[in-house]
Order: structure tokens, then C-alpha cells, then sequence
């Protein structure tokens, strides 16, 4: 009829504006301390979906409190941390909420020992998800393809290399269904032959669209798949840039010391 084409039904958007949807995390003004130690200083970061960042900085500069805030694995005192649409606070609800749709893969891979590989996949998505053993075993079977190593499904971890843990590791987030996957240097526990099966399930997972934050010192990474390296000192964000200008043209002491001690 015509005033069914000739009046729009107004939708309420006072929510949200217009790109929220396409923003995965935006921190603004946002500081931590430890006690008296102020860690982070004010961060101003705004990570948008399919973004793969790579953060990068000294040891001790803040590189895992930062993503650590994103899950609120750490709490913020100042400034607001948003993810996926949600304001970080204590509201545990807002917390459980984010941290549904947020996996996280830490330098040690924290497999259940006493856990086969499949059940290490499994138990989150049957006890915390609810979802039938069946469905969450084929779900587990296609991550542990994806990460290359099916076969490995009923040993223990403590069978396994550190870099087929840590695709496990990978995996078993991935069974989760993230939007978004934080690493905190995921490799740097690992022997120089392991790392590159580790890199290679991390690119595969990017160029399928995954929103990445990644801390880590492999630079050939970086080059390869961040759209954006972010450099830390001393709590604060000193230089963000595109891999290839962040690495031929860096603007900071600071930066050209670390890259001058780790390339
Ligand atoms: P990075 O990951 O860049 O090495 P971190 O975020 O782990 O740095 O740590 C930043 C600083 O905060 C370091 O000086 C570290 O000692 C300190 N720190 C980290 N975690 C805690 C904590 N739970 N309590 C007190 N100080 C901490
Ligand atoms: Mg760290």
C-alpha cells in the first residue's frame, strides 16, 4: 500500500553510531596501575573487525597487561575499554559476555595434563556452552584438522611437541567461535623448528578474516600479515604504522633501538 512505501519505519540507532558495527575493540583515555606502578598511560586504540595488529616493544613495556584488558583477565582504573560493542566494567555479565567471543592464546599453552587432546577441546564447549559431546567432538575434529593435527586427537599433552600444543592451544579457543583472537607471544616458548607450524596456522586464521591482536617478536609475521604494528615503552603507545613504513622508517630512538636489537 502507499504508506507502506512511503513511510519508512524509523529505526532506532540512538544506540549505536554508524560504524560500530565495524569497530572490534576501542580503547580511549584508558590508564592501569599495579598499586603505586602506573603500567598503562593513556591508551587510545581502535581496532577495527578483519584487522590484524601486531604489538611489539621491550620487555616490561606493557605488551600483556594491554591485551589482558581486552578480556579483562587485568582491570583498567581510568578510560574505557570496548569490545564488540561492550563497555568493560565490573558488571560480570558484561565480562562473561566479552569474553565469549574473545580467545586468547598465551606464550605457555595451559592444556589440561590429565586431559586427552580432545577433551581438552571439548570441555568448554560441553560444560560452559552446553552444546551435545557429538556435535562439540566434530567441531573439535575440523579445528584439529585446521591446525593440522587430527591424528593427535586421543594422547595427552604431554605427548605432543610444544608446537603441536600450542595448535592445540589455538584450536581449542577456535572451538569457541571467536571474533576475536589475542596471542601473547604464543612462540616465544617454543623451539625455533616449532615456531613456524605455530606462524603458519596464525596466517591461515588471518587470511581467513579473523580479528588478531597479536604480542610477538617474530617480525617476518608481522611483515606478512599485520595490517598494523603498534609500538610500546614504558606503558604507552610511542609509534603505530603500517609493517612495511614501521619497519624502513621508524620515527622514535626508542623504536629504532629495539628494531636495531631484534631484527
Ligand atoms: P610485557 O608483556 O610488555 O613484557 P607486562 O604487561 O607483562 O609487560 O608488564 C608490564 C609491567 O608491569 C612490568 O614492569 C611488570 O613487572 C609489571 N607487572 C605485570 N603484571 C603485574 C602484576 N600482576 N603486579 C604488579 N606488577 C605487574
Ligand atoms: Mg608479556
Amino acid at each position: 500500500s502507499l504508506s507502506e512505501t512511503t513511510v519508512e519505519k524509523p529505526v532506532d540507532r540512538s544506540h549505536m553510531s554508524v560504524s560500530d558495527t565495524d569497530v572490534a575493540v576501542e580503547i580511549i583515555g584508558m590508564n592501569k596501575w599495579f598499586g603505586e606502578f602506573h603500567v598503562l598511560r593513556d591508551i587510545n586504540l581502535k581496532v577495527m573487525r578483519g584487522e590484524r595488529i601486531v604489538i611489539a616493544g621491550p620487555s616490561g613495556s606493557g605488551k600483556s597487561t594491554l591485551i589482558r584488558c581486552i578480556n579483562r583477565l587485568e582491570e583498567h582504573q581510568t578510560g574505557q575499554v570496548i569490545v564488540n560493542g561492550v563497555e568493560l566494567t565490573s558488571d560480570l555479565k558484561r565480562v562473561d559476555e566479552v569474553r565469549r567471543e574473545v580467545g586468547m592464546v598465551f606464550q605457555h599453552f595451559n592444556l589440561f595434563p590429565h586431559l586427552t587432546i580432545m577433551q581438552n577441546l571439548t570441555l568448554a564447549p560441553i560444560w560452559v556452552r552446553g552444546i551435545p559431546k557429538a556435535q562439540a567432538e566434530e567441531t573439535a575434529m575440523h579445528y584439529l584438522e585446521r591446525v593440522k593435527i587430527p591424528e593427535q586427537a586421543n594422547k595427552f599433552p604431554g605427548q605432543l611437541s610444544g608446537g603441536q600444543q600450542q595448535r592445540v592451544a589455538i584450536a581449542r579457543s577456535l572451538c569457541m567461535n571467536p571474533k576475536i583472537m589475542l596471542f601473547d607471544e604464543p612462540t616465544s616458548a617454543l623451539d625455533p623448528e616449532m615456531i613456524k607450524e605455530v606462524l603458519e596456522v596464525m596466517v591461515g586464521l588471518a587470511e581467513d578474516g579473523m580479528t588478531m591482536l597479536c604480542v610477538t617478536h617474530e617480525m617476518g609475521f608481522a611483515r606478512q600479515v599485520a595490517n598494523r604494528v603498534i609500538f610500546m615503552d614504558q606503558g604507552q603507545i610511542i609509534e603505530q604504522n603500517e609493517p612495511e613504513a614501521f619497519f624502513s622508517n621508524p620515527q622514535h630512538e626508542r623504536t629504532k633501538l629495539f628494531l636495531s636489537q631484534i631484527l
